[in-house]
């Protein structure tokens, strides 16, 4: 059974069905206005993982692409949720509002990358996080996530 499984996921991968994960930020006129907290976050997320693995590129519109992942800005989300990943049939977005911290967004890269929520208050993915650090898994993990 899980080698069926694994099976379909290939060719669901081979098809481009597959939940899209990608470490290219895209700015484009939306987040145009926050496009410093953009940048520190990406510098920060960086800095934790020891390598440039998350890339900031400047886009001309907002349309998520399999290739990158836009940063918008909506006016509200749930109540407690600093910025979100949505998910649609053309990639990933990420989610911020006005008052959407450094730490917030980063954790949302994560999400972006593919890490999921740990147990750990002084995780980044812990998650309502509040710090910046990631385990040797994670950064593990991203790294070979890296652009080649
Ligand atoms: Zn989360």
């Amino acid at each position: 059974m899980v080698r069926l499984l694994g099976l379909v996921w290939l060719v669901l991968m081979a098809v481009g069905c597959a939940e899209d994960v990608t470490t290219r930020i895209a700015v484009g006129p939306s987040a145009s206005s926050r496009y410093g907290l953009v940048q520190d976050a990406v510098d920060a997320i960086n800095e934790e993982i020891g390598e440039d693995v998350f890339e900031l590129i400047a886009i001309t519109g907002d349309r998520p692409s399999h290739d990158w992942a836009p940063v918008v800005i909506v006016d509200e989300l749930a109540d407690g949720v600093g910025a979100e990943v949505r998910h649609s049939d053309d990639g990933l977005q990420i989610c911020i509002t006005t008052r959407t911290n450094v730490v917030q967004l980063a954790h949302e890269f994560g999400h972006a990358a593919g890490l999921e929520h740990t147990r750990s208050y002084d995780n980044l993915m812990f998650r309502s996080a509040t710090k910046l650090g990631l385990n040797q898994a994670q950064r593990k993990y991203l790294r070979q996530m890296r652009e080649p």
